[in-house]
């Protein structure tokens, strides 16, 4: 694993805590043994200290959509600023299981079937602190959302991976296979997938599905980016036969909406397995954001004009930075889906994408996140070259960031 810095928190780390399990999962620990910070706000702080261009930590430069702003301003001045109810407020979670079976013929009940949370990040640890234990196993693909390593660690639980392979970024179904076993508890995927940018295929989602039944595990499914697709269709795992009655579906406002600040998400399956995911969110954070809730049901609500839209506008962004890594000298992965594209930093003769990184906001003026820092170690040497640029930016601040990038090779 590609060092993190030592930079951060300087609290000790005491050996054998669930603390270090999850520090040691999320890649937290810096070389000195303290605990560090996520690769997210280091490279943010960086950017930040340097006054370089962020296409490092993933969030929009502009706000979503304006009644969606007024809605959660009417709601804080009508007086929306208390606890909301544990599950969400019923008009969200009906909006939610609208948008279900409006999107993907998916028909949630709102009363027992959905649960409103803060931020897609509590779906997924209040998903996994209520299914797995100690001893169990949790499969991902590799390279990982990095909570995901520090949930399965925090909940005492062994992370297994299984590669997804250059160019497409798919999985190996054959690594997939020997990468379930009967410890296999929970397989957590993530489709679209953050860092790779791809979108699953029919046929490894029903893998999974075949596999998760085989071996009677749940699955986790984080969607987050489930509207953020080029030209392909998002297709929830849920749908596929078979996989509904032991599949949680998560997502969020934050990056179909754009308003990443607001963190508010969700979580849809069968009955018992929400029932659990609840039980643990009460002991997170109890609720989750009162006036934003009902602004996301606004969202929720909007037309297909709306969502076609994001679609397309990101498309075009992806376009753009994509033109200036090229002519920046990068190998260019082309994302199917998310706000992120990774390219391969060999071409310019570099094979340390974390050491770039740490330099590229000083050399250029342009922050990343390098890629092997989403891994384990066999899965940092397959990525060890590639870093992730985020292109949910205004078009000129894309352009800008690509003229900077166009001068690396001679700063090198
Ligand atoms: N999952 C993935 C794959 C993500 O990229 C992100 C965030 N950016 C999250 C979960 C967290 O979402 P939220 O901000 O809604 O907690
Ligand atoms: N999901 C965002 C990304 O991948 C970051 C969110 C965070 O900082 N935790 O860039």
């Amino acid at each position: 694993m590609a060092d993190m810095s030592p930079a951060g928190s300087s609290a000790p780390v005491h050996t054998s805590t669930p603390w270090q399990r999850a520090a040691t999962g999320a890649n937290l620990l810096a070389p000195d043994g303290k605990l560090g910070v996520t690769i997210f706000e280091e490279m943010t702080t960086l950017a930040m200290s340097t006054g370089a261009i962020n296409l490092g930590q993933g969030f929009p430069d502009e706000d979503g959509p304006a009644e969606m702003k007024a809605a959660a301003q009417a709601a804080i001045a009508e007086g929306a600023n208390q606890y909301a109810p544990g599950k969400g407020i019923p008009q969200l979670r009906e909006a939610v299981a609208h948008h279900q079976e409006r999107f993907y013929g998916l028909a949630p009940d709102p009363l027992t079937e959905v649960v409103i949370t803060t931020g897609a990040t509590e779906a997924i640890a209040a998903s996994l602190l209520a299914f797995v234990q100690p001893g169990d196993e949790v499969l991902t693909f590799e390279p990982f959302y990095d909570s995901y390593g520090a949930i399965i660690g925090l909940a005492g639980a062994t992370h297994v991976t299984a590669p997804l392979l250059a160019p497409d970024f798919q999985p190996d179904l054959d690594a997939l296979e020997r990468a379930f076993s009967h410890r296999t508890r929970v397989v957590l995927l993530n489709n679209p997938h953050n860092p790779m940018g791809s979108v699953l295929t029919r046929e490894a989602l029903a893998k999974v599905v075949e596999l998760a039944t085989k071996y009677d595990a749940i699955i986790v499914s984080d969607e987050v980016y489930e509207h953020l697709t080029f030209g392909v269709a998002h297709l929830p795992v849920a749908t596929l036969p078979g996989a509904a009655e032991r599949t949680i579906t998560i997502s969020s406002a934050g990056k179909t909406f754009s308003f990443t600040g607001w963190k508010i998400g969700w979580l849809s399956g069968p009955a018992e397995l929400v029932a659990a995911a609840r039980t643990v969110k009460q002991f997170l954070s109890y609720s989750s954001g009162t006036p934003f809730q009902s602004a996301v049901a606004v969202g929720l609500a909007l037309p297909d004009s709306f969502y076609a839209e994001i679609a397309g506008t990101l498309q075009h962004k992806r376009d753009i930075l994509a033109e200036g890594l090229r002519a920046a000298g990068f190998g260019v992965y082309i994302p199917s889906g998310t706000y992120f594209i990774n390219v391969d930093t060999a071409p310019l003769g570099i094979s340390d994408a974390v050491d770039l990184a740490r330099r590229l906001p000083d050399l250029v003026g342009v922050a990343a996140i390098p890629v092997p820092v989403f891994c384990h170690q066999e899965g940092a040497e397959r990525t060890r070259s590639l870093l992730r640029f985020a292109f949910c930016k205004k078009t000129e601040v894309l352009q800008e960031a690509a003229s900077r990038l166009a001068t690396l090779k001679d700063r090198l």
